[in-house]
C-alpha cells in the first residue's frame, strides 16, 4: 500500500486570483465591491471590465 494520492483538501479550492486582483482599483488600491466594470467608490476611476 503506498500514498502517492493526495486527496484534495476541502478546505482549499485555490480559487483564480485574477476574479479579485481585477477588482482592484489600479489608481488607489481600494477593492471594488463587485466585478469590473465598475467606478471605483473612493476615487471614480473606472474599473474596466476586458478580461
Ligand atoms: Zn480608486
Amino acid at each position: 500500500m503506498t500514498e502517492d494520492a493526495r486527496p484534495a483538501d476541502p478546505g482549499e479550492d485555490g480559487g483564480d486570483p485574477a476574479c479579485w486582483l481585477r477588482r482592484v482599483c489600479p489608481a488607489c488600491g481600494r477593492l471594488a465591491d463587485v466585478d469590473p466594470p465598475v467606478r471605483c467608490a473612493a476615487c471614480g476611476e473606472l474599473l474596466p471590465a476586458d478580461r
